[in-house]
């Protein structure tokens, strides 16, 4: 029973993160003119890691997790120290985070804690799995084949040789990033009813274990064309997010 309610709370978390990814190619984040007009639609907390502003991860105690009324990003207490009129709320003072702040009061905010060039890292989640080769839930297993790191895995179409992995899928910034190019693909005898496949190269070695065969099999094809250097997409593969 134990197996089973893990699966289902699994699939739960999968479906959420797909339907997640969805909406925001039209309508998340919303339109900087939308801004206090119409209540955001709330990004979920357990879509995100880390503040989407100033990237430090949350945690229980000393960073906690709180609403932008105006665009409904997920931020920390520090970059949510803002308060503004929101036409949809009466015109009432709401918390709002320090982008929301400077566009809805004009104010200036002097510090800039934002860096002015995005690293590689830097693409948010959501953002590049609208725009992808390939996008799933995945787990990555320890050298030892023992743990993993369950995150979600992207190959974004504008950096189609590139896998990066976020914690979560609505995070705005990747914690690793694997260039493709040069690896061999290789398929695993399933264990454990466990889709398993590896990315070798000369003493590198991932194993990554997929939800479902068909998944590994998608993941398998889309890496090999990564590693063998392919940066066109294939016609069936794109937008192809699970
Ligand atoms: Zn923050
Ligand atoms: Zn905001």
């Amino acid at each position: 029973q134990d197996a089973i309610d893990r699966k289902e709370k699994r699939s739960e978390t999968f479906k959420t993160a797909t339907t997640a990814s969805q909406p925001q190619r039209c309508c998340f984040p919303p339109q900087t003119e939308e801004l206090g007009r119409r209540a955001p639609q709330w990004v979920r907390d357990n879509l995100v890691t880390m503040c989407m502003r100033c990237k430090e991860p949350f945690n229980a105690i000393v960073r906690r997790r709180h609403h932008c009324r105006a665009c409904g990003y997920v931020v920390c207490a520090r970059c949510s120290d803002y308060k503004a009129e929101l036409q949809y709320d009466g015109n009432r003072l709401n918390r709002v985070c320090q982008e929301c702040y400077v566009f809805l009061t004009g104010h200036m905010v002097l510090e800039d804690r934002e860096g002015k060039h995005k690293g590689i890292l830097e693409k948010g989640a959501a953002e590049v799995s609208g725009r992808s080769v390939m996008c799933s839930f995945l787990q990555l297993l320890d050298k030892n084949g023992k743990g993993g790191m369950r995150g979600w895995f992207v190959i974004p179409q504008d950096d189609p040789l590139v896998l990066y992995i976020y914690a979560a899928p609505q995070d705005v910034r990747a914690h690793t990033s694997i260039p493709l190019l040069g690896y061999r693909v290789k398929d695993l005898p399933q264990g454990h009813s466990r889709h398993l496949f590896q990315l070798a190269q000369s003493g590198q070695l991932y194993t990554f274990v997929a939800d479902t065969k068909e998944l590994k099999q998608r993941w398998m094809r889309a890496m090999a064309r990564s590693a063998e250097g392919v940066t066109h997409p294939e016609e069936e593969d794109v937008d192809s997010c699970e």
